[in-house]
């Protein structure tokens, strides 16, 4: 029987982070992941702010490329934001999973990868985990003290089957990993762009993000749910070769890799977060925000509040995991559920003009208040957006009257003399 103090389930950027760091605090750790490789499931855009390598210590060696232009077009509109300054990096999926793997490994961790969590007893102090390997087709016991849950979406300790499960909005993205030819390439570089409104993608959005070695991040996600106004949706393929022939127009390219996820979100945070000696962490607690699909730094925020839960637990400062759903809560709660009611107002309720009408307001701000917007969630600054619109309005629709008038008003200030 193997035997650890902490066994986390599933190598996400969740998983992988919150077992480096308890390995590093010199607990017996084991990382188990049911793909036998990190190539496979590579299914994340990895777009993300300048702030994510800093905040986990991570290295450039995990980076596809970095960004300091943010495109997004609509059905009618460009709105185009650059910037002097590096404004984010696009995560290489693999490599920053292999990242934390091998991070685990140096500080003293287990990784067993092509292996999957079948169930879990609590005995006493102990917990009874079968794992299967399939590779080698043969079940495992462990026992261990602690259990992480970083299945992400699939829920998998914590929501086993029969138990019951709060409801669930899912979104489906599906990414091509292409190689263009060099032209193409140098246009999308250092940029990311989205693609909304129902000509690119009603019901979600759908982007270009670059890589290295002239390859780029091509993808369209959907919200699973009915449009109040459009219709016909078409599968997601359509919406990416759409994407690929009248966006991004390459002379030549190669399609390098498919991958793609649903992901399931639970409004108002209603997931199990700890049960006993379990504790979830990451996408299994829903900490993608459900406005951008961006999730990496927060499923990675969540591994550094439970790994200190499970820190204070062995340290004998705490009994239990009661607190930890409330700290979550307290970080993540109320900006998520405004992008809940945002999401689902962009997503499967706006007009098409709308959507032109939004990027309108947004033109003319600086790149930075763009992604405070898109990444700190700050949505006060659309307001800033709008009013800022409304005058140009009115400056281009009565701007003649206005010289008129100042004019006049000029006029009479010599005529007075
Ligand atoms: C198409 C798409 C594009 C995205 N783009 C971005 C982006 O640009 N930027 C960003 O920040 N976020 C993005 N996200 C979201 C982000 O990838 C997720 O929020 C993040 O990966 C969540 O991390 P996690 O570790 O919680 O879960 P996951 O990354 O889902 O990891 C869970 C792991 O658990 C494993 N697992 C599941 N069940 C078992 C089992 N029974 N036994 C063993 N292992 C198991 C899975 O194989 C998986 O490796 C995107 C998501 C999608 C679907």
């Amino acid at each position: 029987m193997y035997k650890f103090d902490v066994v986390v389930v599933g190598a996400g950027p969740a998983g992988g982070h919150c077992a480096r760091l308890l390995a590093k605090t010199g607990h017996k750790v084991l990382l188990v992941e049911r793909f036998k490789d990190f190539s496979r499931n590579s299914f994340s855009s990895g777009g993300t702010p300048s702030e994510t390598l800093q905040q986990f210590n991570l290295p450039e060696s995990v980076v596809g490329s970095f960004w300091n232009r943010l495109v997004i077009v609509t059905s009618n509109q460009e709105g185009v934001w650059e910037s002097e300054t590096i404004q984010g990096s696009v995560l290489d999926f693999s490599k920053l999973r292999q990242f934390l793997a091998d991070e685990v490994k140096n500080n003293g961790g287990e990784v067993w990868l092509g292996c999957r969590y079948m169930n879990h007893l609590q005995q006493g102090d102990e917990i009874l985990i079968t794992i299967k390997n399939n590779l080698l087709k043969a079940e495992v016991n462990i026992t261990s003290q602690i259990l992480v849950d970083a299945t992400g979406p699939a829920r998998s300790i914590t929501c086993r089957p029969g138990k019951p499960q709060p409801e669930f909005l899912t979104g489906t993205g599906v990414e091509y990993l292409i190689e263009v030819n060099e032209e193409a390439y140098k246009r999308n570089l250092k940029t990311l762009t989205f693609l909304l409104g129902y000509k690119w993608m009603p019901k979600g959005y759908s982007w270009v993000f670059p890589m290295e070695n002239n390859q780029l991040k091509v993808g369209a996600g959907v919200l699973n749910k009915n449009h109040k106004l459009v219709k016909d949706i078409k599968p997601l393929k359509h919406y990416i070769d759409l994407l690929i022939n009248e966006y991004v127009k390459p002379d030549t390219y190669k399609v390098l890799d498919v991958h793609g996820e649903t992901l399931r979100y639970s409004q108002g945070l209603q997931d199990i977060y700890s049960e006993g000696r379990v504790i979830a962490i990451g996408d299994t607690v829903s900490t993608v925000n459900f406005l951008g699909g961006e999730g990496i730094r927060h499923a990675m925020l969540s591994s550094e509040v439970a790994s200190r839960y499970i820190n204070e637990f062995f340290r004998a400062e705490r009994k239990d995991f009661s607190g930890y759903q409330e700290e979550m809560h307290n970080i993540f709660l109320a900006k998520w559920t405004m992008s809940e009611r945002l999401g689902i107002k962009k997503y499967i309720e706006d007009a098409d003009i709308l959507v032109d009408r939004v990027v309108s307001y947004l033109k003319p701000m600086k790149l930075e208040d763009i992604v405070d917007i898109l990444f700190y969630y700050r949505f006060e600054k659309v307001s800033k957006g709008f009013w800022s619109y409304i005058l140009r309005k009115l400056k281009s629709k009565f701007g003649s009257l206005l010289h008129w008038i100042s004019l006049f008003l000029a006029n009479k200030v010599d005529d007075s003399k």
